[in-house]
């Protein structure tokens, strides 16, 4: 065995050995994977080997592509097979909403370039004559669904990675993973020991184990999982093309032809996580045993939906275990807070995926940022709250919901309440209606009391739309409050402060006393963030941001720390504190502050700590609304008194709360982005507009790149529509089309409640994105009338937050 390498992989999944030939493939040769057993001992042996491209996530859907297009050239390369089956697959409605979800995907595979298409029942009783199509109402096609052979894309993934100049070695467990003082790693086994400048976690059912060596405790949790295979089915033997695969959603099942039968797998609403406390070292080419009366309701279905089931005898009974992360997505990047440690883990479709996770990682790793965003498998989108319980709770409501629809104002109810403010029993009395991000609740609208707290889940807007528009009115009108614990807190202190800032971000930094917006940009040119960036003196400045991206960005800033004479932290959870927005702000808060705040005193973008409501704060004239606001943040334990006084101010002001859906309607009035959605790593300053905020007079990372693109002009731009509709409103990734062609996509979109216009945000080429130009959106599969439109709608001017 090697003594040195430059990345050690710990596990033979597919996963690890993806990754291993993306890492060489991309020019890392000298990387080792070690296996503790043989390759594909955990769960990967055993897998159904069904494929296909459907992702609630459009990137992975995309790498899910990706994965299914790179079997046929990674069986060349490695003369293994990998008995890939492209039979085609469909996805099956059996009712409406169902039918409606479809179409959605539909529209996503248009921007993707992903070639689904809707079938005729005739057309799918043709493809798959053993299926009773009267109980479906719609059919989606994708030519690239099919089957592969799990071993043998395994093994075809490490022995093209050998080709290419990288070595695994089996019946080699990693036992101990211990890191030197310069970040490097000693991988120990009991026949030696490698030293490697990176590891990888790629442990599959053990990645539990694998993170405790390094005390990572990781959120995932292997769950059992079942599909049984028939025997040969006459009407099967008789045909000479194999039958296409297959997805009922309504059923939770899936089904494609195995050898002269079937194989039908299920998603069983009673999920069963398996060996909470952690996966047994022996563990290796086992199976479960099988718990029919877990699935016999699915298999019922199954049989009804292909009745030639019935009569089939069952040949083998599948019961495995596979690893689930907290949202069904894979976790992989570099570990926050940890140095040269990445995970790949809880990759729950492995064969779909695993070609995805390896190119991304192996990217990652020698490029410094992969090509695309993979904010949705990042592991950084999760804290310390995602425990490893959390990990278990959530893991088994996602298997549960593999198949299930999830509408776009649904929330799910696992693991809630993980993060509250002071304020949670107040606001729930007063109705709110709570969402989470990252592991906190933030009330999405407030109803009349907790008994009116509730919302049907649906593509059409929902009760809660009057109640929101009664919120927008209080802003505009009047004077909203809102709770603004959520949003991100980084704290930059030291002598370098000023510098190291300068350097990270791309836009002129504030003097002492104020606030400036500022993009922050990769290497490449793309957005790592966009930022507000408040300096209070030139040794001590605090960067508000995403509270979703908070360990994104953490990780970010802290790998470009080297050399600066600073201490930066994530104060996200130091500080708490309630926004105040509209035209009566301004005097609720002189009623609770000694401060001048009138608009000398305190003008547009100033910043400072005082006291607001008697308690220490840090005051800021900010404004997400485009309205006259104020952020106010306080210590946690202050959240209550503060808020008490604001009540008590409120008083003759027409004070209302406001939730988040109430401030993203306000903001598509004023064509403002939001990071996650319409600004991430896909996209460039120059793209997303975020470009007029870039100091192009200073030296920052990214600065060639988003130069070049700057004086060539982007190919395409970040624009704000109108939609005409009656009912409904994008939510995102609906497709934007130009004469029936589609051009772009939607990333975020609404109801602008003080409008009154159905808008979106989305990215189409720069010859589209003149104001005024007609477009068309699909939402749920019918089209609409759009138009950009070039200035906001709502105060074009800016002279309510500025006055
Ligand atoms: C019944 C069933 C059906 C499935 N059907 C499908 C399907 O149809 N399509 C699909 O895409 N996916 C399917 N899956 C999921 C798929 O199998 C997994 O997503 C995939 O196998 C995960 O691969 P992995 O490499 O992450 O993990 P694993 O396959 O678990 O690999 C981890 C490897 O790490 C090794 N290891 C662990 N600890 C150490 C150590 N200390 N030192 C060295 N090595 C170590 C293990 O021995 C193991 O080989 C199915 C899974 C099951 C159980």
């Amino acid at each position: 065995m090697e003594s040195q390498a430059r990345v050690v992989i710990i596990g033979g999944g597919v996963v690890g050995c993806s990754i291993l030939f993306h890492l060489a493939k991309l020019g890392w040769q000298d990387c080792v994977l070690l296996e503790r057993n043989e390759l594909t001992s955990g769960s990967s042996w055993h897998a159904a080997g069904q494929i296909h491209t459907i992702s609630s996530d459009p990137n992975i859907s995309r790498l899910q592509g990706y994965t299914i297009n790179l079997y046929k050239e990674l069986e060349e390369l490695s003369g293994q097979s990998v008995g890939l089956h492209n039979t085609g697959g469909f996805y099956a409605a059996s009712n409406k909403d169902w039918y409606d979800y479809l179409k959605r995907e539909r529209s996503k595979a248009r921007y993707m370039g992903l070639d689904q298409e809707f079938i005729s029942l005739k057309e799918l009783a043709d493809r798959h004559p053993l299926i009773d199509t009267s109980r479906y109402i719609a059919a989606l096609w994708d030519p690239l669904d099919g089957d592969i052979d799990p071993s043998g894309v395994t093994y075809a993934y490490a022995k093209a990675a050998k080709k290419l100049g990288a070595s695994y070695h089996t019946h080699a467990a990693v036992i101990k993973t211990n890191q030197r003082s310069d970040g490097s790693w000693e991988v120990v086994t009991k026949d030696g020991t490698i030293h490697a400048e990176h590891i990888v976690n790629a442990g599959g059912l053990w990645a539990r184990e694998v993170g405790k060596f390094s005390g990572l405790n990781l959120p995932v949790q292997p769950m059992e999982h079942h599909y049984l295979i028939t025997e040969t089915i006459p009407e099967i033997a008789a045909r000479e093309e194999r039958l296409p695969a297959g997805i009922d959603y309504e059923g939770n099942i899936y089904f494609r032809q195995e050898g002269q039968g079937m194989l039908l797998g299920t998603y069983e609403p009673k999920a069963t996580p398996w060996m909470v406390g952690g996966t047994p070292q022996a563990f290796g080419h086992e199976l479960l045993e099988p718990q029919l009366e877990h699935i016999a309701e699915r298999l019922e279905l199954g049989f009804e939906r292909i009745p030639a089931l019935k009569e089939a005898g069952i040949k083998d009974m599948i019961n495995g275990p596979f690893t689930f992360g907290p949202d069904g997505n894979p976790m992989i990047g570099p570990v926050p807070g940890m140095r040269n440690y990445w995970a790949a883990v809880g990759v729950m479709a492995g064969f779909c995926q695993a070609g995805g996770v390896g190119k991304c990682l192996a990217e990652w790793m020698i490029g410094g940022e992969p090509e695309i965003d993979v904010w949705a498998m990042d592991i950084a989108r999760f804290g310390d709250y995602a425990s490893p319980d959390y990990g278990t709770v959530k893991s088994s409501e996602n298997y549960a919901r593999r198949f299930l629809l999830t509408f776009p104002n649904e929330t799910l109810p696992r693991g809630r309440r993980m993060r509250t403010t002071a304020l949670y029993d107040r606001l729930t009395a007063k109705g709110a209606v709570w969402g989470d991000g990252f592991g906190l609740e933030a009330a999405l609208w407030y109803a009349d009391g907790a008994d009116d707290a509730h919302e049907e889940p649906t593509f059409l807007r929902s009760r809660a739309h009057d109640y929101v528009a009664r919120e927008v009115k209080a802003v505009r009108e009047a004077v909203g409050l809102t709770e603004i614990a959520n949003f991100a807190k980084h704290s930059f202190k030291g002598r370098d402060a000023r510098l190291f800032l300068d350097r990270v971000m791309a836009g002129r930094l504030p003097k002492p006393g104020r606030i400036a917006l500022s993009p922050m940009l990769t290497p490449k040119g793309k957005l790592y963030g966009d930022l507000t960036v408040a300096c209070f003196t030139d040794d001590d400045f605090m960067i508000f941001g995403s509270g979703a991206a908070q360990e994104m960005h953490r990780r970010w800033f802290e790998s470009h720390l080297d050399g600066y004479d600073l201490q930066y932290a994530n104060e996200s959870r130091r500080y708490h504190g309630i926004g105040l927005s509209g035209p009566n702000a301004r005097e609720l808060l002189a009623r609770i502050t000694r401060d001048d705040v009138s608009n000398e005193g305190l003008k547009f973008r100033d910043i400072r700590r005082t006291f607001v409501g008697m308690v220490p704060a840090i005051l800021a004239r900010l404004s997400f609304s485009g309205e006259l606001g104020y952020e106010i943040y306080v210590e946690p334990e202050y959240q209550l008194k503060l808020y008490e006084s604001i009540l008590e101010a409120g008083e003759g002001l027409g004070l209302a709360h406001y939730g988040l859906r109430a401030l993203m309607s306000l903001r598509l009035e004023k064509n403002w982005g939001a990071w996650t959605l319409d600004f991430r790593p896909d996209y460039t300053a120059a793209q997303s507009g975020l470009d007029a905020f870039i100091d192009w007079d200073k030296d920052f990372i990214g600065k060639q790149a988003a130069l070049a693109e700057h004086e060539a002009g982007p190919a395409m731009k970040l624009v704000t529509m109108t939609i005409d509709t009656d009912d409904i409103d994008v939510s995102n990734d609906e497709a934007i089309l130009k004469d029936g062609e589609c051009v772009g996509y939607v990333t975020s979109g609404g109801y602008a409640h003080h409008v009154q216009k159905s808008m979106a945000l989305g990215y189409v080429p720069t010859a589209l994105a003149a104001d005024g130009t007609a477009l068309e959106v699909e939402i749920n599969g019918e089209m609409y009338p759009a138009k950009i439109v070039g200035a906001p709608l709502y105060d074009p001017a800016g002279e309510r937050m500025r006055g």
